[in-house]
């Protein structure tokens, strides 16, 4: 096996460092690095894997590319975060060019937000081809920790509230004629849980997965399907099938005083927005034509 060294390059690139914290924590002895014969150097030229954290701007990508050309062979470089996955919260940063992968071959990310010692050390022993000792206790996650997405299928109305309160938009509501897709991009995700908490069904959870590594990070999404709904007059697919049904039980049980109209209801609900403008506007064009009738008559 080559000669298994980890060089942190760090260099004016956009993050909080919390990436980095947790890479140094991964050499407690609690977490073993060392034991797969890993060792943190700070030059490139003694390592031959790069672990790569944060975003990075004009001035780090240029400090990249040579790090990179320094590096040992086998070169394997790890984006470490979400910032250095998708850029994370700095995607709109001025002077950010781009995640790693614009600037050198990655060929492995481990999403988080940061990605917690375990997650950082699996990933490596993977890039390395090297496995741990599954049996470990120090697998478990504390108490209240928040990781990966997982969707209730049965439960999701495809309402987009969750996509609405994502601080890092991490989530996509992608409407394609007949479905809704609920897209949650969890390596861009800072696992806040303002999602799970404001989906009005609790379709939505974090769970306690954290082992988010991937050598394709166009896969690091949970995604659910929602089909949607034709304008009973124009035809178009305008609302998920599922948020009006549930939308009319709600009303029903909330205000009793509508339980003799469902009917009405829902038909009135089967109508987009566009069509029901246009219906209010003939009604009161119709009720405006009718009182300078009147009036006419009268003068
Ligand atoms: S997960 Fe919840 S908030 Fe998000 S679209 Fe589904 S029902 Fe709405
Ligand atoms: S937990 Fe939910 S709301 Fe928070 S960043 Fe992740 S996807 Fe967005």
């Amino acid at each position: 096996m080559a000669e298994k060294k980890i060089a942190i390059y760090r260099f004016m690139s956009a993050g909080c460092n919390g990436c980095d914290v947790q890479i140094f924590e991964c050499l407690v002895p609690r977490y073993k690095l060392g034991d797969l014969g890993v060792e943190i150097v700070f030059t490139p030229e003694e390592a031959n894997v790069l672990a790569v954290t944060g975003s990075i701007n004009v001035k780090g990508a240029e400090e990249l590319k040579m790090a990179y050309k320094k590096l040992k062979p086998p070169k394997i470089v790890v984006a470490v975060g979400n910032c250095a996955t998708t850029k994370g919260i700095f995607s709109e940063g001025y002077p950010i060019v781009g995640p790693p992968d614009r600037i050198v071959p990655v060929n492995l990310y481990i999403p988080g937000c940061p990605p917690r010692p375990q997650a950082i050390v699996s990933a490596i022993a993977k890039a390395l081809g090297v496995s741990l000792d599954k049996k470990e206790d120090y697998w478990g996650t504390p108490e209240g920790f928040r990781g990966k997405h997982e969707f209730d299928a049965e439960k999701c109305i495809g309402c987009g509230a969750c996509a609405q309160v994502c601080s890092s938009d991490a989530i996509e509501i992608i409407d394609e004629d007949d479905k809704r897709l609920v897209k949650i991009n969890y390596a861009r995700c800072t696992f806040c849980g303002f999602c799970q908490d404001e989906c009005p069904t609790q379709a939505i959870r974090l769970t306690k997965e954290y082992h988010l590594s991937t050598d394709n990070k166009k896969t690091a999404y949970v995604m659910n399907e929602v089909e949607m709904l034709r304008c009973r007059i124009c035809g178009s697919y305008y609302v998920p099938s599922e948020q009006i049904r549930w939308a009319v039980e709600r009303i029903m049980e909330k205000a009793a005083v509508y339980r003799d109209l469902r009917k009405e209801l829902e038909d009135a609900m089967q109508i987009c927005p566009e069509c029901r403008r246009k219906i209010v506007n003939v009604e009161n064009a119709k009720k405006l034509l009718t009182s300078l009738a009147i009036k006419t008559r009268v003068s």
